[in-house]
């Protein structure tokens, strides 16, 4: 009897990461229903940082917030080693929540434009939130198993991709230990709960945007031999643009232009004076990206001067978002340790996608990083929605939810078996 006592005593304290979420979820689902249904849009998330600070505050970390605007920095430090930094996002979506579900979201907010618009965290932060807290609190109760420094990280503003770079612009690494290595995982919205899915090297693009006007001459509809047109010089020019992805990029180099919004004239009969274009591009590799963006200003310049039209202004944002990178060696080094906290089967290798995530800026940093994705739908509602060829709603959808129980034990158990993995003594 004695015996069985103590072998249930340790196995209690050095629990699996796995075994361990599983006995907290009956404080970390409250925590994640009180997220959920308190959103904030990006860059204003004072009330979702201040919980998380108060969270890891309580979980034993030094914490430290308004870094980079809304973002809160948590460190703990557990002797010599190396330093591993996990993220978590903060923001919500502009999207009105449809789920149906108990604890939705019934915030809503003014938007620039003065009407009324829903928030919703459409994009799961609110599961890697309590993903953070958990894992923040499985590292403080087992720090015999691992040696150094874990800095957590919330970001404001991933959504308009700025808040990586601003938390940096703050001196995130000057200010607080430079890690060694950067984890961070994102929710996915077709892949079963339970399961993490995961891609070395290239996974997420980096993504540019960029404003043309083309210039023309405008006038009357009737005479077009006194004007010069832009919406006609914009037709060429969206459909040229993509010969730089079909005939000037090679094949095995993905890439991605498309033109999400042209915006010119004001009544049939008129010619106007010119067109507004918004551009997005997606690349890995920066030859490729650095090749496409100057396609793009060559397509623009030229076809404006076929016309013998004013040359077209072309801004490229600032609000550059690098690729994610996940450092092959890293990856390699983490795997095992992930088979062995979720099974062999729930750890699968998915491709790399052409969206991004500014969780890139990391690796920008030179940084070796590793984010992987959550499943969250568990099996039998998964294969519901699929039924017919459907796909399940995607992320930043206003039906998008996730089963949080399975959701929070893979996530917290790959999070935590990770970080011991690369701070092992
Ligand atoms: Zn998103
Ligand atoms: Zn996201």
């Amino acid at each position: 009897m004695k015996t069985l006592f103590l072998l249930l005593a340790s196995t209690a304290f050095a629990s699996a990461p796995s075994d361990w979420a599983k006995q907290n979820l009956k404080t970390l689902v409250p925590l994640y229903h009180a997220l959920h249904q308190a959103p904030e849009l990006s860059n204003q998330e004072t009330n979702t940082a201040a919980r998380l600070a108060q969270e890891f505050k309580a979980a034993g970390y030094e914490v430290t917030t308004g870094v980079g605007g809304t973002g809160v920095v948590a460190v703990l430090k557990n002797g010599a080693g190396k330093t591993a930094m996990l993220r978590t996002d903060l923001d919500a979506l502009p999207v009105t929540e449809n789920t149906g579900l108990s604890y939705a979201s019934k915030v809503q907010v003014k938007n620039k434009a003065g009407s009324e618009v829903g928030v919703m965290h459409a994009c799961g932060h609110d599961v890697h939130m309590t993903n953070m807290v958990g894992t923040a609190r499985y590292l403080a109760e087992h720090k015999a198993d691992w040696k150094g420094t874990v800095v957590l990280i919330a970001q404001p503003a991933e959504e308009l991709g700025e808040g990586a770079a601003a938390m940096m612009k703050d001196g995130l690494f000057k200010r607080f230990p430079r890690p060694d290595y950067a984890l961070a995982l994102h929710v996915s919205g077709d892949l079963e709960a339970g399961k993490i899915g995961y891609h070395a090297g290239y996974a997420m693009a980096a993504d540019d945007s960029m404003d043309i006007t083309m210039k023309g001459r405008g006038g009357h509809g009737a005479s077009p031999h006194l004007t010069v047109d832009p919406i006609y010089l914009s037709s060429l020019f969206v459909v040229d643009l993509q010969s730089l992805i079909s005939r000037e990029r090679n094949p095995l180099e993905p890439a991605v232009i498309t033109v999400g919004a042209m915006h010119c004239g004001t009544k049939a009969n008129i010619i106007s004076d010119a067109c507004e274009l918004q551009v997005t591009v997606r690349t890995f590799d920066p030859d490729v990206r650095a090749r496409i963006l100057k396609g793009i200003e060559r397509k623009a310049k030229a076809i404006a001067q076929s016309a013998g039209a004013p040359e077209p202004t072309i801004r490229l944002s600032d609000v550059f978002v690098p690729a994610v990178y996940n450092e092959p060696a890293l990856v390699d080094k983490i795997l095992p340790s992930l088979r062995k906290a979720l099974g062999d089967k729930n750890v699968v290798e998915k491709p790399a996608v052409m969206g991004a995530e500014d969780f890139g800026r990391f690796s920008e940093a030179k940084i070796p990083v590793f984010m992987w994705t959550l499943g969250t739908i568990e099996t039998k509602r998964l294969k519901k929605m699929n039924e017919g060829g459907k796909n399940a709603p995607s992320l930043h959808s206003a039906l998008y939810y996730p089963d949080i129980g399975p959701s929070l034990e893979a996530g917290i158990a790959s999070l935590s078996s990770a970080t011991i993995e690369l701070l092992k003594p």
